[in-house]
């Protein structure tokens, strides 16, 4: 076995109604002043009444800051940053999907440190060198795992590139995971984020630097969304599906903060910054051709995934059996209505130079099971842009 490290430093407090306890959690902190980061959509639910809820029944005191649009940007982080500086707060909570978590991290870094997060952005002129005001994350979609990593992802609109902070300042001081708050979320939300939560499991299972605490939270994430994300897309308000994908979410998080991550999200980041596709949409779309291109890299562990997301292989050669993994992935596509190719996300042939430049340059593309060339990255995209369906 090879020597690893593992780092896991987020406190999770979970449980349906966990969002009740957040004033007294923001209190462990020694908070006076808290600083509420989410967009306008979360903020018109039940949730953000919740989360004022459990601040009054302390006395806290609280700005709540709702600015925050899907994929933020480099001035909607400095923005923030700045209305945050003005109001003399000790604690931020981060309430929504990824994107309010990601701007939150980096909003709270530039409490500390100096400057815009431009110049924090990955090969930018500066690093996190101060600890930035304590973070709580309330994640109300399932899938980034935001609220346990240590990167920010931002959109860089003036060169059309998605990139991110990394630093382990970053990860949250603690996760409050509460699945009553997810009950509201859409359809097709609930779809594309439980398969980036897939897509972190699986690329951190397979990926390189892959450990064995990584691997036995990254195949349970796998084994969750099997057994959930269809009853969660099926009936949203089913509680136990909506827990076990919160939790898969979470795994999935732990595992890639540690595993790392491959080719699809090298792909997905760079669709993401070209064309503002959805992170959770893109990495769907991609996963069964990326995995197909990866399993000879690791024919046993593929075959590992084939089982937890339910598929027959006791007849099956190994190679067989790790192939099966990608049918199974695209049995689940089809089963929550996830879009199949990227002609219908109107992603072009046209588009393929760029996009491929980009992913050879992903910071996580040296952990990808199988050393990719630029052709084979074109390959994934060619069998990504037909799509195709499992024969049923
Ligand atoms: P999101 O935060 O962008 O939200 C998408 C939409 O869902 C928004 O319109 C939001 O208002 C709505 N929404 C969220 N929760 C809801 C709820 N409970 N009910 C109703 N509507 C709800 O979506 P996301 O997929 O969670 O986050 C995507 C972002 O996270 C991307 O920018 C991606 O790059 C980033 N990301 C970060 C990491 C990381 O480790 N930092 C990992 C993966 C993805």
């Amino acid at each position: 076995m090879k020597d690893f490290v593992f780092k896991m430093p987020t406190k999770v407090y979970f449980g349906n109604g966990a969002v009740k306890n957040l004033g007294n959690i923001c209190r462990e902190y020694g908070a006076s002043k808290c600083f509420v980061i989410s967009g306008p959509n979360v903020a018109a639910t039940p949730a953000m009444d919740a989360v004022k809820a459990a601040l009054d029944q302390p006395g806290l005191s609280y700005e709540i800051y709702t600015k925050v649009k899907p994929d933020p940007t480099i001035e909607m982080v400095d923005a923030a940053a700045d209305v945050m500086k003005s109001g003399k707060a000790d604690i931020v909570i981060a309430l929504g999907g990824g994107s309010p978590i990601d701007l939150a991290k980096a909003a709270a870094m530039l409490m500390t440190n100096e400057g815009s997060v431009r110049e924090y952005l990955f090969g930018g002129s500066r690093t996190v060198t101060n600890l930035p005001l304590p973070l709580i994350a309330i994640p109300t979609t399932a899938g980034t795992g935001s609220e346990v990593t240590a990167a920010s992802v931002i959109a860089d609109t003036e060169n059309n590139i998605k990139l991110s902070v990394t630093h382990e300042y970053l990860i949250p001081k603690a996760a409050v995971i509460d699945p009553s708050l997810h009950t509201g979320m859409p359809t097709m939300i609930t779809a594309s984020t439980g398969f980036d939560a897939l897509t972190h499991a699986i690329e951190s299972y397979v990926s390189l630097n892959a450990g064995p605490i990584s691997d036995a939270m990254g195949i349970y994430a796998i084994r969750l969304i099997a057994d959930n994300l269809r009853t969660a897309v099926a009936d949203g308000n089913n509680i136990e599906a909506r827990a076990n994908m919160a939790v898969a979410s979470l795994l999935g998080g732990v595992a890639f903060l540690n595993g790392g991550l491959g080719v699809i999200h090298g792909i997905a980041q760079s669709m993401g910054g070209l064309h503002n596709t959805p992170h959770g949409i893109a990495n769907g779309v991609l996963l069964p051709y990326g995995m197909e291109r990866n399993c000879v890299g690791n024919l046993k562990k593929f075959r590992d995934i084939a089982v937890v997301l339910g598929e027959d292989v006791e007849c099956m050669t190994l190679r067989e059996a790790a192939f099966a993994s990608v049918d199974a992935v695209l049995a689940l596509q089809e089963d929550t209505n996830m879009p199949n190719s990227l002609k219908e996300l109107n992603i072009g042939k046209k588009d393929f130079p760029d996009i491929i430049e980009r992913t050879m340059k992903f910071r996580l593309m040296p952990m990808n099971p199988c050393k990719l060339t630029e052709d084979d990255v074109e390959g994934i995209l060619n069998r990504a842009y037909e799509g195709r369906k499992k024969d049923r």
